[in-house]
C-alpha cells in the first residue's frame, strides 16, 4: 500500500491492475482545499474514480484516508442510468461552463444522508473532462423532499425551467439527456408556429398543452408538451415550467390507423367514409361544388377474360389518371368494386370545369398497355352539382349515381349531369320495384302463348311462352316494361321460378290431353344462375309423366359467357334431364360460330331483327342456317310478319316460323283456338 502522494494519482497502486492512469490533475492546485469546512473532491467521469478529496469529503464518503478513497472503483456498482447521467453532465461540461445542484444521498452507517452537492467541469491534464464536488450543506432531511428530489432525478418524464427569454434554468437529467447543446425553448421546436402559438396560449392562458416535433439529438421527435407559468423558486422571477414526454411512436400509430381508416387499401385513394365526413365539412363553404361518380364499364368481362390481377392493375392505373387530371384539392375516393366518386369543392367557371372534366374523360379511356395484353376501357360517369350546407351526402350521392345510370343506359362510355327527369324517372323505377314485389308475393303473372309453325307441314307444333303483367291498375302490362326491373333489382329469380312452374305445368296438361304441342319458356341470364333453377328443372324431371323433349328453353347468347366449362356441363345435365335447349334472339350477342357448337343445343331462334332487314340480311340468315345444321339445331325464324319474310324462308332450310303473320301471343285458351283453327286448314304453308 503505497501512500498519499500529493501531486500524482499514479501513485496509488491499490487501482485495478492494468489501469494505469496517466497523470491527470494537478494536485498542487487543491492546495487551498485541503482546509477547507466543506466537502471537496474531484470526480474523473471516465475513470470512475476520485481523482482528489479534502479530509471533510473523506469524511462525508467515510474514508480512512484520502488513498483509500481514490483506489475505490465507483464504477463497479454504478446503475447505468447514473453512469448516463454523469456522461451527460460531462458534455454539458465540455458545451458550456455549466454548473448543477443536486441532492444526494449517501447511506453511512446505512443511514440516509442527503447533501445538497453543486457540480461543475474540471478540465484533466489530458484533456479529460472531470467533476469538481462541493458539498454545500446537508439538506433538509424530510422524507417528502428526499423522495421528491430523487423522483425528479429519475424520472422519464422530461422537465425544464426556461426563464421568460427561453433559456433553461434548470433541466432534469431525462431533459438534458434528449436536449442538444445549448438548447433554448425556441430551439426545441421543428415548427416555429408551434412555438409561437405556445407564447401566445400561455400569454392568455397561463397554461397550455400541445403534441409539436421536436429537434433532438436522435431526430425529430413528436413531444407532448405542457408548459405554464411559476415562480423561479432562486429568483423570484416569472418563469415557464416545462414537463414533456416523448409521443413519437404513439402519434406514428395514431396517424397511421388514422390513414388507414381513410383509405381504399388497393388504389390509396380515400374510402368512403372519408368522402363523406370530407362532404359534412363543407357545410361552412359557399359557392359550388360537384360530385362525379364513374365506373368501368364491363368491368367484370375485364376480370374474367384477364384475371382480378389485371382488373386490379386497371383500377390502380384508372386512380393515377384521374389524379394527373383534377385539381391538387378535388379529393377521389374508391366507394367499392369499380366505383369512383371525385369530389370538387368549388369548382371553377362552367367553361373551365367543362373543359377539365373533358381531359379527365380523355385520360381515363386511353388504352392500357401492360406486358400482358392491350386493353380498351371506357368509363360511364354522372355528375351532380349541389351547394355546401343543402342535400345530405346521400341523395347528392344518389343524384350522381342516377346520372350515371342514364349513361349506362344511353351506351355507356359517356357523362350525364343529374337533372329533374332522371330524378322523377329514377322514382318511376323505384315505384315499380316496389310494385314488382307486391306482384311476386301475389302471383300477379300470367303466361300468354304464341304458336310456332312447322314450314314443311304449316302445322302448329310448338308455342313460346310469354310472361305478362296482370297489374292491378294498369292491366295487362308487358315484359319489355318490367323484366329488365326485375333483372337488375334480383326479382327475376321469383318471377322466373314463377313463369317455369305455370309452363312446365302447362306443358304437363298439354301433354296429359295428347295436343302433342312443344313449349318454350325463357329463362334469363340472372336466372340461370340461380342454383334454385337446377332443382325445380329436377323435381319435374323426375315426374312420372313428365314429357320428355316436349318442354324447351330459352337462353340468350351472353348466358354462354364466362366459364365455357362449366356452363357446358350445366347445358348438358339439362339435356340429360330431357329439356330442349334454344339459344333466343341469335345473333345480337357476342356468341361466335365456333364456341357455338362446345354446347348441346337443339335450336337456335334467329332474332327478329334479321327478319325484318330481309332481303338484305339474306347471306347473314343464311350463314346461321348453314350453321345450325352443322351443329344439328333446328331453327326458328321469330318475328315472322307478312307474306313475303314468310315465304323467303319457305326457300330456305328453316325448321319453323314464329311471328303476327300467324298470330299475337294470346292467353291460353284463345292460343289454343287459333292452333286448332291453323291445323284444321287443309293446306300446308
Ligand atoms: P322474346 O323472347 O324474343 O320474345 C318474342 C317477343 O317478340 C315477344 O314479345 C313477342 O310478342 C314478340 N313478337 C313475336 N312475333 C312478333 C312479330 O311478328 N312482330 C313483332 N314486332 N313482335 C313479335 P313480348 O311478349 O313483349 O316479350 C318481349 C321480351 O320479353 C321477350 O323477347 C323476352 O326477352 C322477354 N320475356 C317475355 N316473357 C318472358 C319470360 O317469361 N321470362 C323472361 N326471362 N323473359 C321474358
Ligand atoms: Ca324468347
Ligand atoms: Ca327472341
Amino acid at each position: 500500500m503505497s501512500t498519499q502522494t500529493k501531486d500524482n494519482v499514479t501513485a496509488f497502486s491499490t487501482r485495478p491492475k492494468g489501469a494505469r492512469v496517466a497523470r491527470k490533475i494537478d494536485r498542487e492546485a487543491f492546495g487551498f482545499a485541503y482546509s477547507l469546512q466543506t466537502p471537496v473532491w474531484v470526480y474523473d467521469i471516465d475513470g470512475r474514480c476520485i481523482l482528489f478529496a479534502n479530509a471533510s469529503a473523506c469524511r462525508l464518503w467515510q474514508a480512512s484516508t484520502e488513498a483509500e478513497l481514490c483506489s475505490r472503483d465507483l464504477g463497479k456498482d454504478m446503475s447505468t442510468s447514473v453512469a448516463e447521467r454523469l456522461k451527460q453532465y460531462q458534455n454539458d461540461f465540455i458545451a458550456s461552463d455549466a454548473t448543477f445542484n443536486e441532492m444526494w444521498t449517501l447511506y453511512p452507517d446505512n443511514v440516509p444522508t442527503s447533501v445538497m452537492v453543486n457540480y461543475s467541469g474540471y478540465p484533466l491534464q489530458n484533456g479529460q473532462m472531470a467533476m469538481l464536488c462541493e458539498a454545500t450543506g446537508y439538506a433538509d432531511d424530510q422524507p417528502e423532499n428526499l423522495r421528491s428530489a430523487e423522483a425528479l432525478l429519475h424520472t422519464d418524464v422530461m422537465i425544464t425551467l426556461f426563464s421568460l427569454d427561453g433559456k433553461p434554468l434548470y433541466m432534469n437529467p431525462a431533459a438534458r439527456k434528449a436536449a442538444p447543446a445549448g438548447v433554448t425553448l425556441g430551439s426545441m421546436f421543428a415548427d416555429p408556429t408551434d412555438h409561437e402559438l405556445l407564447l401566445y396560449e400561455l400569454q392568455k392562458n397561463g397554461v397550455h398543452r400541445m403534441i409539436t416535433r421536436v429537434s433532438t439529438p436522435a431526430g425529430l421527435c413528436w413531444y407532448d408538451v405542457s408548459a405554464k407559468h411559476c415562480l423561479d423558486a432562486a429568483t423570484g422571477k416569472t418563469a415557464l415550467l416545462t414537463t414533456y414526454i416523448d409521443v413519437s411512436e404513439l402519434k406514428d400509430a395514431r396517424d397511421r390507423a388514422r390513414y388507414l381508416a381513410s383509405r381504399d387499401q388497393l388504389t390509396g385513394c380515400y374510402n368512403r367514409s372519408f368522402l363523406q365526413q370530407r362532404m359534412s365539412e363543407l357545410t361552412l363553404m359557399s359557392g359550388q361544388c360537384a360530385l362525379l361518380y364513374f365506373d368501368v364499364d364491363r368491368f367484370k368481362q375485364i376480370n374474367d377474360r384477364f384475371g382480378h390481377e389485371m382488373g386490379d392493375l386497371v383500377l390502380k392505373m384508372l386512380v393515377e389518371r384521374a389524379r394527373g387530371a383534377i385539381r391538387k384539392k378535388d379529393l377521389i375516393a374508391r366507394l367499392g368494386g369499380d366505383e369512383f366518386v371525385i369530389l370538387f369543392e368549388d369548382t371553377p367557371s362552367a367553361e373551365e370545369f367543362s373543359t377539365q372534366i373533358s381531359r379527365l374523360f380523355n385520360q381515363l379511356t386511353q388504352p392500357f398497355e401492360t406486358a400482358a395484353a392491350k386493353l380498351n376501357v371506357t368509363v360511364s360517369m354522372g355528375m351532380s352539382f349541389f351547394h355546401p350546407g343543402g342535400n345530405a351526402f346521400d341523395d347528392i350521392l344518389r343524384e350522381a349515381d342516377i346520372a350515371l345510370y342514364a349513361s349506362k343506359q344511353a351506351g355507356r362510355n359517356r357523362l350525364t349531369y343529374f337533372c329533374e327527369e332522371l330524378g322523377n324517372a329514377a322514382k318511376a323505377r323505384d315505384q315499380l320495384e316496389i310494385e314488382l314485389k307486391r306482384a311476386v308475393e301475389q302471383q300477379q303473372f300470367t303466361l300468354h302463348y304464341q304458336p310456332r309453325v312447322d314450314l314443311k307441314s304449316g302445322k302448329v307444333v310448338a308455342a313460346e311462352a310469354l310472361v305478362r303483367w296482370n297489374h292491378p291498375d294498369r292491366g295487362l302490362v308487358m315484359p319489355n316494361e318490367f323484366i329488365p326491373s326485375c333483372e337488375e333489382s334480383g326479382l327475376i329469380e321469383q318471377v322466373g321460378q314463377q313463369v317455369l312452374t305455370m309452363g312446365c305445368e302447362t306443358a304437363f296438361d298439354w301433354a296429359r290431353q295428347g295436343l302433342g304441342l312443344q313449349l318454350s319458356i325463357n329463362i334469363s341470364p340472372r336466372q340461370f344462375n340461380d342454383a334454385k333453377l337446377m332443382e325445380t328443372l329436377a323435381a319435374y324431371a323426375g315426374a312420372p309423366d313428365f314429357p320428355k323433349g316436349q318442354i324447351e328453353l330459352e337462353i340468350t347468347e351472353n348466358v354462354l359467357i364466362g366459364d365455357l366449362e362449366a356452363i357446358a356441363i350445366k347445358l348438358e345435365a339439362i339435356t340429360k334431364m330431357g329439356y330442349q335447349i334454344a339459344i333466343d334472339d341469335f345473333g345480337m350477342g357476342y356468341s361466335n360460330l365456333s364456341y357455338i357448337s362446345r354446347f348441346p343445343l337443339n335450336c337456335i331462334k334467329i332474332d327478329r331483327s334479321f327478319v325484318q332487314q330481309l332481303p338484305k340480311s339474306g347471306p347473314i340468315v343464311r350463314l346461321i342456317l348453314t350453321m345450325a345444321r352443322q351443329i344439328g339445331a333446328s331453327t326458328v325464324a321469330e318475328g315472322v310478319e307478312t307474306k313475303e319474310q314468310l315465304d323467303w324462308f319457305v326457300g330456305q332450310d328453316c325448321t319453323q316460323v314464329q311471328g303476327y303473320f300467324f298470330s299475337k301471343p294470346k292467353p291460353h285458351d284463345a292460343f289454343l283456338s287459333v292452333a286448332r283453327q291453323i291445323n284444321s286448314e287443309p293446306q300446308p304453308v
